[in-house]
């Protein structure tokens, strides 16, 4: 999942891969303010953990449509080829562990954005 940060010297919006699904985790990994060095203004930002947004990462799912749309073409290959009942389920399976991994994604960036940081702190430890 990545996290988006604005530069606070030039407004450019900057980005963060995290394995973090909520706040509290991510100011574990990362601190509760994080340090920024923008790649655009060279401005160091210090951006608190609840002004930081997840968004879904793209890339993962066209790379997961890609593996699909090739697993699909050997797969209806086999499902015309050889006459078994098994391959029907290898057919559907891939876009059943796509909807998964997006509904899975979907959850954690919700999550991210929804639960704030301030006065849970406590909770940490
Ligand atoms: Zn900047």
């Amino acid at each position: 999942m990545k996290v988006y940060g604005r530069c606070h010297g030039c407004k450019k919006p900057f980005s963060v891969r995290t394995d973090a699904h909520t706040r509290v985790e991510f100011a574990m990994n990362h601190g509760e303010v994080y340090q920024s060095s923008c790649t655009n203004c060279g401005f160091t930002s210090r951006v608190h953990v609840d002004k930081l947004k997840a968004k879904p990462v793209k890339v993962t799912f066209l790379l997961i449509g890609m593996a699909i749309a090739i697993g699909a073409i050997i797969l209806l290959y086999f499902l015309f080829f050889v006459d078994r009942p098994y391959v029907i389920v290898l057919t559907t399976l891939p876009f059943v562990v796509y909807f998964i991994i997006k509904k899975q994604d979907q959850t954690r960036v919700s999550d991210f954005n929804s639960r704030k940081l301030k006065g849970r702190t406590h909770n940490i430890v």
